[in-house]
């Protein structure tokens, strides 16, 4: 059975049960502060277990792309080295909110497992909870024991501890026992040997869980206490990669048609053998997993960068590089031809990878080729830590700044000093990184406080889009403290006029205002897990009071401006540069706007400006806004709209048009593009590989700009001498003052000719060697000119000069050629030795050396050294 039937015939099984199929959710999550990658099946569903939504059905399945490589789940280091262990996995999942439970869960996941897929019951183990004699004072799963025994029997059915079968969201929210199933695939001898049931959940790579059935029947409350959940839901995630390796009858999950045309294709650029060698193999596995990773994300909208998601992406392909440069030898970007094997294999069950194909290619390879020229930098830098190290271990320190200052892996430093036979101070190493760590905690230490509950169960209502002001009730709220912001508090509303940061968007800014005509400030407002919080620096007085909730109108047309005249801008942009261009990230704020998008070159002057124009046609052409709320997500997309990244089945989209500009967008807009006034591009620049940004402005910040612009016109021209034509007169005074420049240099000419004329009668004779010592006037460039003139004119010569610049002492030594043989003179060393004279030091080579020293009143001394060295 091939990969894509796997999957196929898990869908439509659950189609099969009344379930609603849906795509993946994105893997790379924009508004949840505690989670950056989705890392289960569940947590695109979270809000609706959290009760923060309603589904529109409450029977789902999908195949949800999963990543775990931070946080809670961090299976990273595990990858490679074990089979059955991926950063990015697929899990299937089939969901049930509030609908049926454990009897119809277990009893599918049997049917499923082993009739639709056929796999031998005898090879299956089922675990239930055991209950716990903690806090929580639990009994053991009674109801899924006794439904499991009508299957499988029940020395099958292992108990297990809370830590493996009592599955909890967070802290808080929704939890409840589970049940896994396992599958044992070793062969019949191994199995004579060990009893499979002492081997699940042991870590054997032969005996591993494959599909995980959670009952979510609590809900733990902030107190920690559980209550029992009126709804209960069901949440199942079952591993596709494990699955195919079961069904493919092979012992690990790289041994599935899911990765071997990837492992293939390493195999052929690197001309390597997957299966002889164990560290060959970990890299190869490695690199199979995590272009992967990089490719799908990516193919998300998120790109390698330096902070948050873009730095856990780009580390992930920077592990992958590194495995390939020490164990496959690949010095050149390779990572990035592997992307076509994977979109012709993947391309069809997750279409954005077929369509991103040529952006993927160009961001990873651009990436590789960076991260390895800082490794060949690195190999410089440790080589010369290694020369400079005495005894035979490298200080922990050094490794650090290496690691720290030039992101040179620290295990790759400890491979190539073991091959130098030398030791790494891995203590150390260990504890500068620990002082750092520390350090970045503490900068963002956080502490955040219980929510105070005024009102209980008041659904939050949104109402910015009609209305900038209101008056509300405050239903709960709670204090947060960091180091960079200080004391905050977060305040929900019973319904709110602001907007919160989203889709690129800021968050509105504005006031409440009470009855009394006490004011707080609300300093900005974000979304977490769709609930709107307006963060404040005070607690209002009389927090129990109804308040008057303003926006800051002119801080909201501004951005509205900007964010109108974005959606034109991506419009133009395709239209000017065509149709591959795509929206890659943007900000949207009250002073600027920034838009990155896929393109590959730079823009001309004249494509800038054939944007700027059809922007500025379409805001004088006073296109009025049409707005769709609530639509199908399919039927706006039917209708032209573009569909970004970011959307997730059951979102609440909405539809904003501007005559043929329909996107897919939760922001806020002015009613009519004249409101505009005018659009301009400020810069225009490159991201990274393929990828542009332009920043432009609009309205107000327009007029502001042509104003800057006219004041430093008008300033130049005030320097110019009131010039009518500034540019000639600039480009009057640059060709003047080249000209003066070339005289200076002449003259300086001239002076060296007259001094080497001096000079030469100056020469004195000291033991067979023409010698002179002198302090001159002339610049470095000058002296090593003189010297060389003189060198060409005399045999024997021995020259020392000393001249002093901007307070700073050079010493330069000449010594001629068969001196040096002859006499085992060595400029180098001499100006070294003289060195000291001036506080400096230098060096260069046997014939010709300077030194640089910052105590000019030394050089007479130097001179007389030198001269007496020559006596
Ligand atoms: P394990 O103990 O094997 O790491 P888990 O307890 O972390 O698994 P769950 O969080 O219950 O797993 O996830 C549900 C299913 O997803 C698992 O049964 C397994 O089949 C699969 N799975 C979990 N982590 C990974 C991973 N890193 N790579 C591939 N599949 C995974
Ligand atoms: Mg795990």
């Amino acid at each position: 059975m091939t990969s894509q039937d796997i999957r196929n015939k898990f869908l439509n099984f659950f189609e099969g049960k009344k379930h609603l199929i849906v795509p993946s959710a994105p893997m790379v999550l924009k508004d949840d502060p505690t989670l950056m990658f989705v890392n289960s099946g569940m947590a695109p569903f979270k809000e609706y277990f959290l009760g923060n939504a309603e589904p529109k059905q409450n029977r789902i399945a999908d195949s949800q792309k999963c990543l775990r490589v931070s946080g809670k789940h961090n299976d990273l280091e595990e990858v490679g080295y074990d089979t059955y262990h991926h950063t990015l996995f697929e899990m299937l999942g089939n969901w049930s909110f509030g609908d049926y439970f454990k009897r119809e869960a277990i009893a599918w996941a049997w049917e499923l497992l082993t009739e639709v897929y056929g796999i031998n019951k005898d090879i299956l183990y089922v675990t239930v909870f055991e209950g716990s004699d903690d806090a929580d004072n639990l009994k053991m799963d009674q109801e899924a024991y006794d439904l499991w025994k009508t299957f499988i029997p029940e020395d099958r059915i292992l108990k297990g501890n809370k830590k493996d079968n009592f599955w909890e969201m967070g802290e808080q929210g929704p939890c409840g026992p589970c049940s896994e199933i396992h599958v044992d695939i070793r062969c019949a001898e191994e199995k004579a040997k060990v009893d499979g049931k002492s081997l699940v959940n042991m870590d054997h790579p032969q005996v591993v869980e494959i599909w995980n059935l959670v009952f979510m029947q609590y809900n733990r409350k902030a107190n920690g206490s559980l209550e029992s959940l009126p709804n209960k839901h069901i949440d199942t995630g079952m591993g596709f990669e494990r699955l195919c390796m079961v069904l493919q009858g092979v012992q690990s999950n790289y041994n599935t048609d899911v990765f071997t045309p990837i492992i293939r294709e390493v195999e052929a650029i690197t001309n390597k053998d997957y299966g002889k060698d164990e560290k060959v193999d970990v890299a190869i596995r490695v690199i199979s997993d995590h272009v992967r990773a990089v490719a799908f994300s990516i193919a998300d909208g998120q790109l390698p960068s330096n902070t948050g998601a873009g730095y856990v992406i780009r580390r992930i392909l920077r592990r992958a590089v590194r495995y390939g440069f020490t164990f496959l030898d690949k010095k050149e970007p390779f990572i990035y031809r592997l992307v076509d094997v994977l979109s012709k294999k993947m391309g069809t069950a997750f279409p954005e990878l077929k369509a991103q194909k040529q952006l993927i290619e160009n961001v990873i390879k651009e990436e590789e080729a960076s991260f390895l020229r800082t490794l060949e930098q690195g190999l410089i830098l440790l080589n010369r830590i290694v020369e400079e190290t005495k005894g035979n271990t490298v200080s922990g320190e050094k490794a650090f700044e290496l690691y720290d200052t030039y992101g040179f892996p620290i295990d790759l430093t400890a491979l190539i000093l073991s091959e130098k036979n030398l030791k790494l101070d891995e203590k150390g190493f260990e504890k500068h990184l620990q002082v750092q760590k520390d350090r970045s905690r503490k900068a963002s230490e956080m502490s955040t406080d219980d929510w105070t509950i005024l009102i209980d169960d008041a659904e939050q209502e949104f109402i910015g889009y009609d209305a900038l002001e209101s008056n509300v009730k405050i239903t709960r709220y709670r204090k947060v403290s960091s180091k960079k912001d200080g004391d905050m508090y977060q305040l929900v509303f019973n319904l709110t006029p602001f907007y919160a940061e989203g889709g690129g968007q800021v968050g509105d800014k504005g006031y409440l205002q009470d009855v009394h005509g006490d004011t707080i400030y609300i300093v900005d407002t974000k979304k977490e897990n769709n609930v709107i919080i307006h963060f404040t620096k005070s607690l209002p007085e009389h927090i129990n009071e109804t308040f008057k909730a303003v926006v800051d109108a002119k801080q909201r047309y501004r951005t509205e401006c900007n964010h109108t005249a974005t959606h034109l801008l991506h419009q133009a942009l395709r239209e000017v540069l065509g149709t591959h261009v795509e929206q890659k990230g943007s900000a949207v704020h009250s002073k600027y706007l920034r838009f990155d998008f896929s393109h590959f070159s730079k823009l001309t002057i004249e494509e800038l400006r054939d944007v700027e124009n059809f922007v500025n046609s379409r805001i004088e052409g006073k296109l009025p806004l049409e707005e769709k709320r609530n639509v199908p997500k399919d039927e706006a997309i039917a209708d032209g709209a573009m569909s970004l990244f970011g959307e997730k089945y059951g979102d609440a989209v909405r539809t904003i048009r501007f005559g043929q500009s329909i996107e897919l967008c939760g922001g806020t807009h002015v009613k009519n593009t004249g409101d505009i006034w005018h659009f301009k591009i400020t810069s225009e620049g490159a991201v990274a590989a393929g990828i542009r940004r332009i920043e432009a402005i609009t309205n107000d910040a327009v007029k502001d700009f042509y104003f800057e612009n006219n004041r430093a016109y008008f300033e130049m021209r005030d320097l110019l001498n009131n010039s009518k034509e500034p540019i000639k007169a600039l480009k009057s005074l640059q060709a003047e003052n080249a000209d003066l420049k070339k005289q200076i240099e002449n003259l300086l000419k001239d002076k060296a000719k007259n001094i080497k004329g001096e000079l030469k009668s100056e020469l004195t004779e000291i033991n067979g060697v023409k010698f002179l010592a002198k302090k001159l006037d002339l610049d470095a460039g000058g002296i090593k000119d003189v010297c060389f003139e003189l060198g060409s004119q005399f045999d024997n010569l021995f020259l020392l000069f000393g001249a002093e610049h901007n307070g700073k002492a050079v010493l330069s030594c000449y010594i001629s050629k068969e001196l040096v043989a002859s006499k085992d003179l060595n400029a180098g060393a001499i100006v070294r030795e003289l060195g000291k004279y001036i506080q400096g030091g230098g060096g260069g080579q046997p014939f010709f050396a300077t030194a640089g020293g910052k105590h000019p009143a030394g050089i007479e001394e130097a001179l007389n050294a030198g001269k007496a060295y020559i006596e």
